[in-house]
């Protein structure tokens, strides 16, 4: 298995980390040439998804990425990588315009800038996950082909529709890798 991790900006370095930390060869895409040759799946790390979405078009890697995305390649998004799938933004424009989330970019507003919590995500895991949170994304509204993975004060953090998986939150930035685990189960 091969995955690709999307390496524009943010935090690509530490999804490295946890793939390492499994096993699992992935590689960082930063331009066209990266996606030439065949791979497994993708990953679109936190960040900024406004300076993703400019140099996912600027380097050509958008049209392509998209096409992948909607023919079934499994994606994992994170963070600023949940807002790019979104069919709905929010007072914004979509990005890959893709899983049937509605999604509120800075929900939590400055007070919460920044957070830690822990859940328990049946589908996911027996124990409970921590959870990192940084300028968060919440979903609003789902369609009801996704399926709720995690729910934090009764709004969504966590989804998955077919091909899809996101979090709001940082699984890179702990220890635990129960939803990279499951992500891999989906790429298998
Ligand atoms: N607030 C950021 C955005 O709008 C996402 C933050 C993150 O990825 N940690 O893109």
């Amino acid at each position: 298995m091969r995955i690709g991790i999307l390496a524009l900006q943010g935090a690509f370095i530490e999804h490295k980390q946890a793939l390492d930390k499994l096993g699992i060869k992935s590689f960082e895409i930063r331009q066209k040439r990266d996606i030439e040759k065949p791979f497994d799946a993708l990953i679109i790390p936190g960040g900024e998804s406004t300076v993703m979405g400019k140099l996912l078009h600027k380097l050509k890697l958008f049209d392509p990425l998209k096409k992948m995305i909607e023919n079934g390649l499994p994606v994992f998004g994170t963070c600023a990588g949940l807002i790019l799938l979104a069919k709905n933004i929010i007072g914004e424009n979509p990005h890959f315009g893709i899983m049937g989330i509605t999604v509120n970019r800075n929900a939590y507003g400055r007070q919460f800038d920044s957070f830690s919590s822990e859940a328990s995500a049946p589908k996911v895991s027996e124990n409970p996950i921590p959870l990192v949170f940084i300028r968060a994304p919440r979903i609003e509204r789902a369609s009801s082909d996704v399926e709720i993975l995690l729910e934090l004060d009764g709004h969504i953090v966590a989804a998955r529709q077919e091909n899809m998986l996101v979090t709001a939150f940082h699984p890179e930035l702990t220890d635990n890798t129960a939803f990279l685990e499951y992500f891999i189960k989906m790429v298998k």
